[in-house]
């Protein structure tokens, strides 16, 4: 089945995320990374996809070698994970944009690997305060990208960007159907 990856600095509002995308429905945790299931929880979702919900980054004061050992999980499961169709790259809608963040997405676009970014707690902001933040982001990227990733904005407080995020992975899975029913 299809898995898509939640990523993010700590506290960015992940959890709550997770939480609203996944509301009302029994999370079936699934242990699809034998020994790793404190660091990264895969939940099966509406029986045809997988929520992985990968570990915050971004941990400055950890140890350096903590700190490695650490991504090095992460960035492998991201890259060798066969049936990862997207990573969620969640981004505080109040911050300017994050050298860790950028450098991520990077790695994401150097790796080719799809992802999108949702930009958390909406509610904190005004929308002119949201917009202005927006296209700051958008041009920040535009330095390093030629066309912008897909971008969702979402509060887990207001309920927004549920049906957004959910209908897109439906999108997604939508096309990819033939390709898991070979396997
Ligand atoms: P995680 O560490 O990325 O999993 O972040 P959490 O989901 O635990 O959220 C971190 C903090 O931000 C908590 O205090 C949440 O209550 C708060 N938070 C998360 N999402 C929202 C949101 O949409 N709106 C507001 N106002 N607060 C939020």
């Amino acid at each position: 089945k299809p898995e898509y990856a939640f990523i993010g600095r700590s506290n960015v509002g992940k959890s709550s995320l997770i939480n609203m995308l996944a509301e009302k429905k029994a999370l079936a945790k699934t242990s699809a990374t034998p020994g790793k299931t404190q660091l990264i929880n895969t939940f099966e979702m509406d029986d045809t996809w997988y929520l992985a919900d990968l570990p915050g980054y971004g941990f400055a004061k950890a140890p350096k070698g903590v700190r490695g050992g650490f991504n090095k999980m992460i960035y492998d499961y991201i890259e060798f994970r066969k049936n990862l169709v997207n990573v969620f790259l969640l981004i505080d809608s109040r911050h300017t944009p994050q050298k860790i963040d950028l450098q991520f997405m990077e790695w994401l676009g150097n790796k080719q690997i799809p992802f999108a970014i949702v930009f958390t707690k909406l509610d904190k902001l005004t929308s002119t305060q949201m917009q202005k933040n927006l296209n700051h982001y958008k041009n920040e990227l535009l330095k390093t990208w030629e066309e912008l990733p897909k971008i969702f904005t979402s509060s887990a407080s207001s309920k927004i960007g549920k049906l957004e995020i959910l209908g897109y992975i439906d999108s997604l899975n939508e096309h990819l159907v033939d390709e898991f029913k070979k396997e």
